[in-house]
Protein backbone atom coordinates (compact mmCIF):
# COMPACT_ATOMS: atom_id res chain seq x y z
CA UNK A 1 0.00 0.00 0.00
CA UNK A 2 1.72 3.65 -1.00
CA UNK A 3 0.96 5.59 2.08
CA UNK A 4 2.01 8.81 0.59
CA UNK A 5 -1.21 11.16 -0.57
CA UNK A 6 -1.41 14.39 -1.39
CA UNK A 7 -4.65 14.97 1.08
CA UNK A 8 -5.11 12.65 4.06
CA UNK A 9 -8.89 13.10 5.68
CA UNK A 10 -10.04 12.28 9.17
CA UNK A 11 -13.15 11.70 9.67
CA UNK A 12 -16.24 10.56 7.45
CA UNK A 13 -19.06 12.55 8.30
CA UNK A 14 -20.60 14.46 5.95
CA UNK A 15 -18.40 17.45 6.33
CA UNK A 16 -14.82 14.84 6.03
CA UNK A 17 -17.02 13.43 2.45
CA UNK A 18 -16.98 16.68 1.36
CA UNK A 19 -13.48 17.67 1.61
CA UNK A 20 -12.42 14.88 0.13
CA UNK A 21 -14.88 15.21 -2.76
CA UNK A 22 -13.28 18.57 -3.26
CA UNK A 23 -9.85 17.69 -3.18
CA UNK A 24 -10.23 14.45 -5.26
CA UNK A 25 -12.29 16.39 -7.74
CA UNK A 26 -9.09 18.85 -7.83
CA UNK A 27 -6.63 16.05 -8.79
CA UNK A 28 -5.14 15.20 -5.70
CA UNK A 29 -4.84 11.99 -4.56
CA UNK A 30 -7.04 12.13 -0.81
CA UNK A 31 -6.81 8.99 1.88
CA UNK A 32 -10.50 9.78 4.07
CA UNK A 33 -9.84 8.19 7.48
CA UNK A 34 -13.18 6.82 9.64
CA UNK A 35 -13.55 5.15 12.76
CA UNK A 36 -16.81 4.48 12.78
CA UNK A 37 -19.64 4.58 10.24
CA UNK A 38 -19.04 6.18 6.86
CA UNK A 39 -21.64 9.23 7.17
CA UNK A 40 -20.58 10.60 10.67
CA UNK A 41 -23.37 11.35 13.50
CA UNK A 42 -25.37 13.45 11.06
CA UNK A 43 -26.88 10.47 8.81
CA UNK A 44 -27.18 7.32 11.97
CA UNK A 45 -27.45 9.65 14.95
CA UNK A 46 -28.46 13.55 14.69
CA UNK A 47 -30.57 14.91 11.52
CA UNK A 48 -31.38 12.39 9.72
CA UNK A 49 -33.02 10.21 12.52
CA UNK A 50 -33.85 12.85 14.18
CA UNK A 51 -35.86 14.74 11.58
CA UNK A 52 -37.40 11.19 10.36
CA UNK A 53 -38.60 10.84 14.18
CA UNK A 54 -40.33 14.69 13.63
CA UNK A 55 -41.83 13.87 10.21
CA UNK A 56 -44.36 11.26 11.30
CA UNK A 57 -45.70 13.62 14.13
CA UNK A 58 -45.62 16.88 11.86
CA UNK A 59 -47.41 14.71 8.87
CA UNK A 60 -50.28 13.64 11.14
CA UNK A 61 -50.79 17.58 12.56
CA UNK A 62 -50.93 18.69 9.53
CA UNK A 63 -53.36 16.77 8.00
CA UNK A 64 -55.27 17.30 11.39
CA UNK A 65 -55.15 20.57 10.64
CA UNK A 66 -57.43 20.31 7.36
CA UNK A 67 -61.22 20.13 7.18
CA UNK A 68 -62.07 17.17 5.15
CA UNK A 69 -58.30 15.52 5.65
CA UNK A 70 -58.74 15.41 9.36
CA UNK A 71 -62.20 13.43 9.43
CA UNK A 72 -60.25 10.79 7.37
CA UNK A 73 -57.41 10.14 9.98
CA UNK A 74 -59.04 8.15 12.61
CA UNK A 75 -55.94 7.11 14.39
CA UNK A 76 -53.02 8.16 16.67
CA UNK A 77 -49.65 7.59 15.19
CA UNK A 78 -48.48 4.12 14.63
CA UNK A 79 -45.20 3.71 16.91
CA UNK A 80 -43.49 0.88 15.36
CA UNK A 81 -43.94 2.35 11.80
CA UNK A 82 -42.83 5.25 12.94
CA UNK A 83 -39.55 3.60 14.23
CA UNK A 84 -39.20 1.26 11.13
CA UNK A 85 -39.03 4.22 8.78
CA UNK A 86 -36.15 5.86 10.92
CA UNK A 87 -34.28 2.59 10.46
CA UNK A 88 -35.24 2.64 6.47
CA UNK A 89 -33.98 6.38 6.44
CA UNK A 90 -30.67 5.39 8.79
CA UNK A 91 -30.17 2.44 6.59
CA UNK A 92 -30.20 0.34 9.90
CA UNK A 93 -26.99 1.81 10.66
CA UNK A 94 -25.35 0.17 7.69
CA UNK A 95 -22.93 2.51 5.85
CA UNK A 96 -22.56 0.38 2.72
CA UNK A 97 -24.18 2.72 0.09
CA UNK A 98 -22.53 5.83 1.88
CA UNK A 99 -19.17 3.63 1.35
CA UNK A 100 -20.03 3.12 -2.22
CA UNK A 101 -20.71 6.24 -3.19
CA UNK A 102 -16.89 7.14 -1.71
CA UNK A 103 -15.27 4.37 -3.99
CA UNK A 104 -17.16 5.79 -6.83
CA UNK A 105 -16.10 9.34 -6.09
CA UNK A 106 -12.06 8.10 -6.32
CA UNK A 107 -11.47 8.68 -3.00
CA UNK A 108 -9.49 6.32 -0.83
CA UNK A 109 -11.18 4.90 2.41
CA UNK A 110 -9.28 3.51 5.19
CA UNK A 111 -11.17 2.62 7.77
CA UNK A 112 -9.68 2.57 11.83
CA UNK A 113 -9.05 5.22 14.31
CA UNK A 114 -6.81 8.52 12.98
CA UNK A 115 -4.21 10.49 14.98
CA UNK A 116 -2.10 13.03 14.16
CA UNK A 117 1.32 12.17 14.73
CA UNK A 118 3.72 15.02 13.68
CA UNK A 119 3.85 17.48 10.59
CA UNK A 120 1.36 15.83 7.92
CA UNK A 121 1.69 12.39 9.48
CA UNK A 122 -1.49 10.78 10.56
CA UNK A 123 -1.58 7.52 11.77
CA UNK A 124 -4.31 4.93 11.51
CA UNK A 125 -5.06 1.80 13.93
CA UNK A 126 -7.83 -0.21 12.65
CA UNK A 127 -10.22 -2.22 14.68
CA UNK A 128 -8.01 -5.64 14.73
CA UNK A 129 -5.07 -3.29 16.50
CA UNK A 130 -2.57 -3.03 13.51
CA UNK A 131 -1.69 0.00 12.69
CA UNK A 132 -0.78 2.16 9.33
CA UNK A 133 1.03 5.43 9.05
CA UNK A 134 0.47 7.56 6.16
CA UNK A 135 1.95 10.41 5.01
CA UNK A 136 0.26 13.79 3.25
CA UNK A 137 2.05 15.92 0.63
CA UNK A 138 0.04 19.07 0.95
CA UNK A 139 -2.51 19.02 3.69
CA UNK A 140 -4.10 16.81 6.71
CA UNK A 141 -8.03 18.08 7.21
CA UNK A 142 -9.35 17.03 10.19
CA UNK A 143 -13.05 16.76 10.68
CA UNK A 144 -14.32 14.74 13.79
CA UNK A 145 -17.05 16.21 14.38
CA UNK A 146 -18.00 16.37 17.73
CA UNK A 147 -19.57 14.19 20.72
CA UNK A 148 -22.65 15.35 23.38
CA UNK A 149 -21.78 16.68 26.67
CA UNK A 150 -22.44 15.10 30.22
CA UNK A 151 -22.42 17.84 32.28
CA UNK A 152 -20.03 17.12 36.06
CA UNK A 153 -23.42 16.61 38.20
CA UNK A 154 -22.96 14.79 40.75
CA UNK A 155 -24.59 11.22 40.06
CA UNK A 156 -25.31 11.74 36.72
CA UNK A 157 -22.69 9.96 34.90
CA UNK A 158 -23.96 6.63 37.24
CA UNK A 159 -27.35 6.67 36.23
CA UNK A 160 -27.09 6.10 32.80
CA UNK A 161 -27.94 9.07 31.17
CA UNK A 162 -28.95 9.30 27.19
CA UNK A 163 -27.10 11.35 24.82
CA UNK A 164 -28.24 12.04 20.97
CA UNK A 165 -27.42 8.66 19.74
CA UNK A 166 -29.79 6.75 22.41
CA UNK A 167 -32.92 9.19 21.81
CA UNK A 168 -32.44 8.96 18.14
CA UNK A 169 -31.48 5.80 17.95
CA UNK A 170 -34.28 4.35 20.56
CA UNK A 171 -36.54 1.34 20.06
CA UNK A 172 -38.42 1.34 23.45
CA UNK A 173 -40.11 4.62 24.03
CA UNK A 174 -39.61 5.36 27.76
CA UNK A 175 -43.16 6.04 29.60
CA UNK A 176 -41.30 9.07 31.32
CA UNK A 177 -38.23 10.97 29.59
CA UNK A 178 -36.36 14.07 31.78
CA UNK A 179 -34.49 16.39 29.02
CA UNK A 180 -31.43 18.49 30.55
CA UNK A 181 -31.31 21.39 28.05
CA UNK A 182 -33.33 24.02 26.21
CA UNK A 183 -31.27 24.26 23.13
CA UNK A 184 -32.38 22.61 19.56
CA UNK A 185 -31.83 19.29 20.06
CA UNK A 186 -33.41 19.07 23.55
CA UNK A 187 -36.44 21.04 22.05
CA UNK A 188 -36.78 18.88 18.99
CA UNK A 189 -36.17 15.85 21.34
CA UNK A 190 -39.17 16.88 23.45
CA UNK A 191 -41.11 16.88 20.29
CA UNK A 192 -40.55 13.51 19.46
CA UNK A 193 -41.16 11.83 22.54
CA UNK A 194 -44.52 13.78 23.48
CA UNK A 195 -45.75 12.65 19.47
CA UNK A 196 -44.28 9.13 20.61
CA UNK A 197 -46.06 9.02 23.81
CA UNK A 198 -43.49 9.80 26.35
CA UNK A 199 -44.50 12.27 29.43
CA UNK A 200 -41.77 14.32 28.80
CA UNK A 201 -39.79 16.88 31.30
CA UNK A 202 -37.45 19.83 30.13
CA UNK A 203 -34.86 21.43 32.95
CA UNK A 204 -33.54 24.31 31.08
CA UNK A 205 -30.58 26.11 33.03
CA UNK A 206 -31.44 29.13 31.23
CA UNK A 207 -34.26 29.57 28.67
CA UNK A 208 -36.01 27.44 25.89
CA UNK A 209 -34.35 27.94 22.90
CA UNK A 210 -32.33 31.42 24.00
CA UNK A 211 -30.63 32.27 20.60
CA UNK A 212 -33.28 31.95 18.47
CA UNK A 213 -36.00 35.42 18.18
CA UNK A 214 -38.17 35.50 22.01
CA UNK A 215 -41.42 35.22 19.64
CA UNK A 216 -40.46 32.39 18.40
CA UNK A 217 -39.01 30.32 21.07
CA UNK A 218 -42.28 31.41 22.90
CA UNK A 219 -44.67 29.91 20.57
CA UNK A 220 -42.44 26.42 21.14
CA UNK A 221 -43.01 27.09 24.55
CA UNK A 222 -46.32 26.85 24.37
CA UNK A 223 -46.93 24.38 22.27
CA UNK A 224 -45.31 21.57 24.04
CA UNK A 225 -47.19 23.01 27.42
CA UNK A 226 -49.90 22.43 25.56
CA UNK A 227 -49.28 19.29 24.69
CA UNK A 228 -48.15 18.52 28.55
CA UNK A 229 -44.23 19.35 28.52
CA UNK A 230 -43.21 20.33 31.89
CA UNK A 231 -40.62 22.62 31.48
CA UNK A 232 -39.36 23.98 34.17
CA UNK A 233 -36.91 27.25 33.11
CA UNK A 234 -34.05 29.39 34.95
CA UNK A 235 -33.47 26.29 37.06
CA UNK A 236 -29.58 23.96 37.51
CA UNK A 237 -29.85 20.26 38.68
CA UNK A 238 -27.79 19.87 41.62
CA UNK A 239 -27.44 16.42 41.51
CA UNK A 240 -28.94 13.05 39.57
CA UNK A 241 -29.64 9.43 40.99
CA UNK A 242 -30.88 6.09 39.35
CA UNK A 243 -33.10 4.30 41.77
CA UNK A 244 -34.78 1.21 40.39
CA UNK A 245 -36.17 1.90 36.95
CA UNK A 246 -36.04 5.35 37.11
CA UNK A 247 -33.60 8.65 37.14
CA UNK A 248 -34.26 11.33 40.16
CA UNK A 249 -33.04 14.55 39.25
CA UNK A 250 -32.77 16.81 41.68
CA UNK A 251 -32.95 20.26 41.40
CA UNK A 252 -31.42 23.62 42.57
CA UNK A 253 -34.74 24.75 43.76
CA UNK A 254 -35.01 21.96 46.46
CA UNK A 255 -37.78 19.92 43.55
CA UNK A 256 -37.26 16.83 42.33
CA UNK A 257 -38.16 15.46 38.99
CA UNK A 258 -38.06 11.47 37.77
CA UNK A 259 -38.46 9.72 34.44
CA UNK A 260 -37.61 6.31 33.08
CA UNK A 261 -34.70 7.90 31.57
CA UNK A 262 -32.52 11.21 31.82
CA UNK A 263 -30.96 12.52 27.95
CA UNK A 264 -28.46 15.21 28.32
CA UNK A 265 -28.77 17.79 25.46
CA UNK A 266 -26.50 20.31 27.01
CA UNK A 267 -24.28 20.81 24.00
CA UNK A 268 -21.57 19.28 22.46
CA UNK A 269 -17.55 18.78 22.89
CA UNK A 270 -15.27 18.67 20.29
CA UNK A 271 -13.79 14.70 19.74
CA UNK A 272 -10.13 16.19 19.43
CA UNK A 273 -9.28 14.22 23.16
CA UNK A 274 -8.02 11.45 20.96
CA UNK A 275 -6.74 12.73 17.70
CA UNK A 276 -2.81 13.35 18.64
CA UNK A 277 -3.54 16.84 18.29
CA UNK A 278 -0.70 17.64 21.14
CA UNK A 279 2.01 15.89 18.45
CA UNK A 280 1.28 19.14 16.53
CA UNK A 281 1.25 21.75 19.52
CA UNK A 282 -2.62 21.82 19.86
CA UNK A 283 -4.66 20.99 22.86
CA UNK A 284 -6.65 17.90 23.41
CA UNK A 285 -10.11 18.38 24.13
CA UNK A 286 -10.26 21.93 22.15
CA UNK A 287 -12.01 23.12 19.67
CA UNK A 288 -9.51 24.06 16.92
CA UNK A 289 -9.31 27.55 15.95
CA UNK A 290 -9.15 28.37 11.93
CA UNK A 291 -9.24 31.00 9.73
CA UNK A 292 -11.96 31.16 6.98
CA UNK A 293 -9.76 29.32 4.99
CA UNK A 294 -10.19 26.78 7.38
CA UNK A 295 -6.63 26.50 8.15
CA UNK A 296 -5.46 26.61 11.30
CA UNK A 297 -4.45 29.30 13.28
CA UNK A 298 -0.50 29.26 13.06
CA UNK A 299 -0.07 26.29 10.75
CA UNK A 300 0.47 25.54 6.79
CA UNK A 301 -0.61 22.33 6.58
CA UNK A 302 -3.96 21.86 9.03
CA UNK A 303 -7.05 22.34 8.12
CA UNK A 304 -10.29 21.66 10.76
CA UNK A 305 -13.73 21.59 8.98
CA UNK A 306 -17.08 21.06 10.86
CA UNK A 307 -17.96 20.93 13.95
CA UNK A 308 -14.66 20.70 15.70
CA UNK A 309 -14.02 24.43 14.27
CA UNK A 310 -17.31 25.41 16.16
CA UNK A 311 -18.12 27.94 14.03
CA UNK A 312 -21.49 26.88 13.59
CA UNK A 313 -22.52 23.15 14.05
CA UNK A 314 -24.79 22.74 11.29
CA UNK A 315 -24.59 20.29 8.78
CA UNK A 316 -24.89 22.47 5.52
CA UNK A 317 -22.53 24.94 7.33
CA UNK A 318 -19.71 22.38 7.96
CA UNK A 319 -20.60 21.12 3.69
CA UNK A 320 -20.45 24.51 3.08
CA UNK A 321 -17.22 24.57 5.21
CA UNK A 322 -15.74 21.53 3.36
CA UNK A 323 -16.01 23.01 -0.19
CA UNK A 324 -14.39 25.63 0.76
CA UNK A 325 -11.42 24.16 2.63
CA UNK A 326 -11.62 21.24 -0.23
CA UNK A 327 -10.99 24.25 -3.15
CA UNK A 328 -8.41 25.81 -1.45
CA UNK A 329 -6.32 23.22 -0.34
CA UNK A 330 -6.51 22.19 -3.99
CA UNK A 331 -5.54 25.76 -4.99
CA UNK A 332 -2.49 25.81 -2.46
CA UNK A 333 -1.20 22.90 -3.62
CA UNK A 334 -1.23 23.64 -7.26
CA UNK A 335 0.24 27.22 -6.76
CA UNK A 336 -2.75 28.85 -7.57
CA UNK A 337 -4.76 32.37 -6.65
CA UNK A 338 -6.14 32.06 -3.34
CA UNK A 339 -9.58 33.97 -3.12
CA UNK A 340 -9.72 34.80 0.22
CA UNK A 341 -11.67 37.39 0.45
CA UNK A 342 -14.92 38.11 2.47
CA UNK A 343 -17.90 35.98 -0.41
CA UNK A 344 -14.59 34.61 -2.05
CA UNK A 345 -14.49 31.12 -3.41
CA UNK A 346 -12.17 30.00 -0.84
CA UNK A 347 -13.56 31.28 2.43
CA UNK A 348 -16.43 30.26 4.63
CA UNK A 349 -17.49 33.82 5.42
CA UNK A 350 -21.43 32.88 6.14
CA UNK A 351 -20.43 31.55 9.09
CA UNK A 352 -20.14 34.92 10.66
CA UNK A 353 -23.70 36.68 8.45
CA UNK A 354 -25.60 34.06 7.16
CA UNK A 355 -26.12 31.05 9.01
CA UNK A 356 -29.26 29.52 8.41
CA UNK A 357 -31.11 27.40 10.94
CA UNK A 358 -34.16 24.74 10.56
CA UNK A 359 -35.52 23.66 14.18
CA UNK A 360 -38.58 21.38 13.54
CA UNK A 361 -40.36 21.69 16.98
CA UNK A 362 -44.01 22.08 16.39
CA UNK A 363 -44.18 24.93 15.54
CA UNK A 364 -41.24 24.96 12.79
CA UNK A 365 -38.72 27.59 13.34
CA UNK A 366 -36.59 28.99 10.56
CA UNK A 367 -34.21 32.12 10.69
CA UNK A 368 -30.97 33.46 9.06
CA UNK A 369 -29.00 35.95 10.29
CA UNK A 370 -29.23 38.25 12.91
CA UNK A 371 -31.90 38.46 15.79
CA UNK A 372 -33.01 41.99 16.66
CA UNK A 373 -31.18 41.67 19.39
CA UNK A 374 -27.76 41.03 17.73
CA UNK A 375 -28.12 43.36 15.51
CA UNK A 376 -28.29 46.09 17.84
CA UNK A 377 -25.59 44.70 19.60
CA UNK A 378 -23.62 44.65 16.52
CA UNK A 379 -24.73 48.83 16.76
CA UNK A 380 -26.57 48.53 13.28
CA UNK A 381 -29.21 50.96 12.76
CA UNK A 382 -32.08 48.54 13.29
CA UNK A 383 -35.78 48.80 12.06
CA UNK A 384 -37.66 45.59 12.55
CA UNK A 385 -40.68 44.26 10.13
CA UNK A 386 -43.08 41.98 12.05
CA UNK A 387 -45.68 40.02 10.24
CA UNK A 388 -48.74 37.24 11.86
CA UNK A 389 -48.61 34.86 9.23
CA UNK A 390 -52.34 33.84 10.07
CA UNK A 391 -53.20 36.97 7.90
CA UNK A 392 -51.73 35.90 4.67
CA UNK A 393 -54.15 34.50 2.16
CA UNK A 394 -51.91 31.50 1.50
CA UNK A 395 -52.15 30.82 5.38
CA UNK A 396 -55.76 30.72 5.19
CA UNK A 397 -55.89 27.94 2.67
CA UNK A 398 -52.87 26.05 3.97
CA UNK A 399 -54.68 24.77 6.90
CA UNK A 400 -57.65 25.74 9.42
CA UNK A 401 -55.90 26.55 12.30
CA UNK A 402 -52.19 28.59 10.99
CA UNK A 403 -50.67 30.17 13.43
CA UNK A 404 -47.23 31.82 12.80
CA UNK A 405 -45.49 34.80 12.71
CA UNK A 406 -42.02 36.31 11.07
CA UNK A 407 -39.65 39.51 11.91
CA UNK A 408 -37.41 40.62 9.66
CA UNK A 409 -34.42 42.71 10.46
CA UNK A 410 -33.71 45.36 8.36
CA UNK A 411 -30.25 47.62 8.77
CA UNK A 412 -31.74 50.77 7.69
CA UNK A 413 -28.57 52.73 6.66
CA UNK A 414 -27.76 50.13 3.80
CA UNK A 415 -31.87 49.36 3.32
CA UNK A 416 -30.56 45.72 3.69
CA UNK A 417 -32.03 42.55 5.21
CA UNK A 418 -29.88 41.00 7.85
CA UNK A 419 -31.84 38.48 9.87
CA UNK A 420 -35.02 36.83 9.26
CA UNK A 421 -37.00 34.58 11.68
CA UNK A 422 -40.63 32.68 10.94
CA UNK A 423 -41.99 30.69 13.18
CA UNK A 424 -44.95 28.31 12.21
CA UNK A 425 -46.18 24.95 10.10
CA UNK A 426 -42.85 24.28 7.51
CA UNK A 427 -41.85 27.08 7.44
CA UNK A 428 -38.16 25.57 6.96
CA UNK A 429 -38.69 25.72 2.92
CA UNK A 430 -39.49 29.55 3.34
CA UNK A 431 -36.01 30.18 4.64
CA UNK A 432 -33.68 29.89 1.63
CA UNK A 433 -35.36 33.03 -0.06
CA UNK A 434 -34.24 35.19 3.18
CA UNK A 435 -31.08 33.72 3.04
CA UNK A 436 -30.12 34.71 -0.44
CA UNK A 437 -31.56 38.28 0.41
CA UNK A 438 -29.01 38.55 3.23
CA UNK A 439 -26.29 37.20 1.53
CA UNK A 440 -26.67 39.05 -1.51
CA UNK A 441 -27.33 42.08 -0.15
CA UNK A 442 -30.48 42.49 -2.26
CA UNK A 443 -31.95 46.14 -1.79
CA UNK A 444 -35.13 46.16 -0.12
CA UNK A 445 -36.58 48.85 -3.19
CA UNK A 446 -35.44 45.37 -5.51
CA UNK A 447 -37.07 43.30 -3.84
CA UNK A 448 -40.63 45.32 -4.51
CA UNK A 449 -39.59 43.10 -8.09
CA UNK A 450 -39.38 39.72 -6.33
CA UNK A 451 -43.35 38.77 -6.55
CA UNK A 452 -44.36 36.14 -4.20
CA UNK A 453 -46.53 33.60 -5.95
CA UNK A 454 -50.58 34.18 -4.83
CA UNK A 455 -51.96 32.64 -2.19
CA UNK A 456 -48.76 31.48 -0.48
CA UNK A 457 -47.35 31.70 3.01
CA UNK A 458 -44.20 34.16 1.21
CA UNK A 459 -46.18 36.50 0.47
CA UNK A 460 -44.98 37.52 3.51
CA UNK A 461 -42.12 39.45 1.68
CA UNK A 462 -44.74 41.39 0.09
CA UNK A 463 -46.36 42.64 3.74
CA UNK A 464 -42.69 43.48 4.81
CA UNK A 465 -41.97 45.60 1.85
CA UNK A 466 -45.87 47.26 2.12
CA UNK A 467 -44.66 47.94 6.40
CA UNK A 468 -41.29 49.38 5.68
CA UNK A 469 -42.76 51.77 2.48
CA UNK A 470 -41.21 52.66 -0.87
CA UNK A 471 -38.38 54.86 -0.83
CA UNK A 472 -39.51 57.08 -3.48
CA UNK A 473 -42.55 57.29 -0.74
CA UNK A 474 -40.40 58.24 1.96
CA UNK A 475 -38.43 61.11 0.03
CA UNK A 476 -41.51 63.11 -0.87
C1 LIG B 1 -29.65 15.23 17.63
C2 LIG B 1 -28.99 16.13 16.62
C3 LIG B 1 -29.72 16.58 15.54
C4 LIG B 1 -29.12 17.40 14.60
N1 LIG B 1 -29.89 17.84 13.56
C5 LIG B 1 -29.33 18.65 12.64
C6 LIG B 1 -30.10 19.10 11.54
O1 LIG B 1 -31.28 18.82 11.42
N2 LIG B 1 -29.50 19.89 10.63
C7 LIG B 1 -28.19 20.24 10.74
O2 LIG B 1 -27.70 20.97 9.88
N3 LIG B 1 -27.42 19.81 11.77
C8 LIG B 1 -27.96 19.02 12.72
N4 LIG B 1 -27.19 18.57 13.75
C9 LIG B 1 -25.75 18.89 13.76
C10 LIG B 1 -24.99 17.93 12.82
O3 LIG B 1 -25.22 16.60 13.19
C11 LIG B 1 -23.50 18.23 12.84
O4 LIG B 1 -23.29 19.60 12.62
C12 LIG B 1 -22.79 17.42 11.76
O5 LIG B 1 -22.94 16.04 11.96
C13 LIG B 1 -21.30 17.77 11.75
O6 LIG B 1 -20.66 17.04 10.74
P1 LIG B 1 -19.13 16.63 10.90
O7 LIG B 1 -18.79 15.89 9.65
O8 LIG B 1 -18.35 17.80 11.32
O9 LIG B 1 -19.11 15.62 12.14
P2 LIG B 1 -19.80 14.16 12.32
O10 LIG B 1 -21.07 14.04 11.61
O11 LIG B 1 -19.80 13.97 13.82
O12 LIG B 1 -18.78 13.18 11.68
C14 LIG B 1 -17.48 13.03 12.18
C15 LIG B 1 -16.94 11.67 11.76
O13 LIG B 1 -15.57 11.59 12.13
C16 LIG B 1 -15.32 10.31 12.68
N5 LIG B 1 -14.15 10.42 13.57
C17 LIG B 1 -14.04 11.20 14.67
N6 LIG B 1 -12.79 11.12 15.16
C18 LIG B 1 -12.13 10.26 14.35
C19 LIG B 1 -10.79 9.78 14.35
N7 LIG B 1 -9.91 10.18 15.27
N8 LIG B 1 -10.43 8.89 13.40
C20 LIG B 1 -11.33 8.49 12.45
N9 LIG B 1 -12.60 8.95 12.40
C21 LIG B 1 -12.97 9.82 13.34
C22 LIG B 1 -16.59 9.96 13.41
O14 LIG B 1 -16.71 8.56 13.60
C23 LIG B 1 -17.64 10.52 12.44
O15 LIG B 1 -18.00 9.55 11.49
C24 LIG B 1 -27.76 17.77 14.73
C25 LIG B 1 -27.01 17.31 15.83
C26 LIG B 1 -27.62 16.51 16.77
C27 LIG B 1 -26.79 16.02 17.93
Amino acid sequence: MDTMYDVIVVGAGPVGENVADRTTRGGLRTALVEGERVGGECSYWACMPSKALLRSGAALRAARAVGGAAQAVTGDLDVGAVLARRDRLTHGGDDTSQVEWVASAGIELIRGHGRLAGERIVQVTAGDGRAVTLTARHAVAVCPGSAALIPDIPGLSEAGPWTNRDATGVQDIPASLVILGGGVVAAEMATVFTDLGSAVTMVVRSRLLRGVEPFAADAVRASLTHRGVDIREGIAVAAARRIGGSVHVMLADGRTVTGDEVLCATGRLPRTTDLGVDAVGLVPGAWLDVDDTQRVRGSDWLYAVGDVNHRAALTHQGKYQARAAGDVIVARAFGRPVDDRPWGAHVATADHAAVPQAIFTDPEIAAVGLTEAQAREKGLPVRVLDHDLSWIAGAATWSDDYRGRARAVVDTDREVLVGATFVGPEVAELVHAATIAVVAEVPLERLWHAVPPYPTVSEVWLRWLEEYGRSADRSR
